[in-house]
């Protein structure tokens, strides 16, 4: 049998962490078994769906590296194909027109709480043999009796009984399909094999069961993911850190380590926290996803990208960093930021950092900031010893890093001097900076011509 997954947002937000979970989940499954994955735009409530939230919907999947395959699926585009199995689960008698305004419905399901029963639907238009007509819904005939029983990929056995379920409705009264209706036709018709999403939809699953069968479908496997929590083991919102993927690309998060993240938190593999993408496929069978909620771990996160930024070569890492420093007002190229690289990708945890360091290589030395901290190591003494160095460097012959880190120590050495005594001072002048690379790395970053410039204009300043 071939596996088919599917992933099947609402158009109603960007795509949050935990819809990239599940997305993340059914692809992985798709491709471990070579299957296919689909993606599917459930977009048929026109009030709340918006085109700009599928356009970014899809560039999250892109950039998190989850391809589909076939067309994409919209489900506004097929109002048709549903209309015509709600036709056919009325001629079978499996569904009935209802003419029940909301507020009986409403007075109905009041009756039921008062009763301590599960508030729903009486029945009332079931044997009314009513047909179209505006202001009419149709709903499904759910049995008399029976249970419905599956078994989850995550959670394990679950059974409900039909007296807990309502005559759902299946067509509004404006032709829409309900939810429940469109997603078993189109999971149906796609082929869908397995249908992994989050367990806010658990409830649905016993309801779809009931269309399945009364529309004569085989019934796929579901799997129910828990919600990700925060570190407090509260709903996750905002206040957590909790946000859409395309935040996260902003903020200078790598794909690899977003999507090794969130597969982590919800499914393991021994004790292993990194995992190439390859070895995800590998690896990622539908079997032991976790059933209890997963916490959201801001700072597991941040070590994750720092060790997958330490890890892309420098050429790509360079290609990555670039429209960061594009968005600080910094157009340079790709060559000049791999050359700064290696001072830097050790230490940063994420592109954004990354640019913001460098961008004091790309200010021109009149805009340098010398910050507070720096401004100590410029003191009378630190401002003599740059005048005389900036002498010394002019003259070097190669300004290699080994040539420039010889001349400070002779220089430290024969003038009886510790080293703090220039190394400070330099850094100051050249980055602005009371940390940071040694700095012969950084002459060499900043070029002869610029660090000399900057060199000069920090001995001259007055205080
Ligand atoms: N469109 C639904 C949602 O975004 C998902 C439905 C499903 O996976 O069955 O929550």
């Amino acid at each position: 049998m071939k596996v088919v997954t599917r992933f099947a947002p609402s158009p109603t937000g960007h795509l949050h962490i935990g819809g990239g979970r599940t997305a993340i989940f059914c692809w992985l499954l798709a491709r471990h078994f070579g299957g296919e994955f689909r993606l599917r735009i459930e977009d048929t409530d026109a009030t709340r769906s918006r085109q700009e939230y599928t356009d970014s919907i899809l560039a999250s999947m892109k950039w998190l590296g989850l391809d589909w395959d076939g067309e994409l699926t919209y489900q506004s585009k097929r109002l048709d194909v549903y209309n015509s199995y709600i036709d056919r689960l009325l001629e079978t008698g499996h569904a009935y027109w209802c003419d029940c305004t909301p507020e009986e419905v409403e007075a109905m399901r009041e009756v039921a709480r008062a009763k301590g029963e599960k508030p729903r639907y009486n029945g009332k238009c079931r044997n009314r043999g009513l047909t179209a007509g505006p202001g009419r819904v149709v709903r499904l005939r759910v049995p008399d009796e029976g249970r419905i029983s599956f078994n989850d990929m995550v959670k394990g056995p679950i059974s409900v009984d039909v007296s807990e379920l309502d005559d759902m409705v299946l067509r509004r009264t404006d032709g829409m399909p309900t939810y429940n209706m469109a997603v078993v036709v189109d999971d149906h018709e796609m082929g869908v094999t397995h249908v992994i999403r989050g367990d806010d939809h658990v409830s649905n699953t016993p309801k779809q069961i009931l269309l399945y069968q009364a529309l004569g479908f085989d019934i796929p496997t579901f799997g129910h993911v828990p919600m990700i929590c925060g570190p407090d083991h509260q709903k996750l919102s905002k206040r957590h850190g909790a946000r859409a993927v395309v935040e996260y690309q902003k903020d200078g998060l790598l794909p690899q380590a977003l999507v090794n993240y969130l597969v982590r938190l919800g499914w393991s593999h021994g004790d292993q926290e990194i995992f190439s993408l390859d070895e995800l496929v590998q690896l990622f069978d539908g079997k032991n996803l976790n059933s209890a909620p997963a916490a959201f771990d801001p700072d597991k996160l941040k070590w994750l990208n720092a060790h997958y930024l330490r890890n892309t070569p420098q050429d790509k890492l360079a290609a990555m960093v670039r429209p960061f420093l594009e968005e600080l007002g910094y157009s340079v190229d790709e060559q000049k930021i791999q050359a700064l690289l290696p001072m830097y990708m050790e230490r940063a945890s994420d592109l954004a950092a990354l640019a913001q360091a460098l961008t004091v290589y790309f200010k021109p030395a009149e805009e340098l900031v010398i910050e507070d901290k720096a401004m100590k190591a410029l003191n009378e003494d630190g401002r003599h010893q740059l005048s005389v160095l900036g002498g010394l460097i002019d003259q070097l012959p190669e300004f290699t890093a080994e040539a420039i880190d010889a001349l400070l120590h002779e220089y430290v050495e024969k003038n009886s001097l510790k080293f703090k005594q220039v190394g400070p001072p330099l850094r100051s002048a050249l980055i602005g900076l009371a940390g940071g690379p040694s700095v012969h790395d950084i002459m060499v970053g900043l070029g002869k011509d610029e660090s000399l410039k900057r060199i000069k204009r920090a001995a001259e300043l007055a205080f």
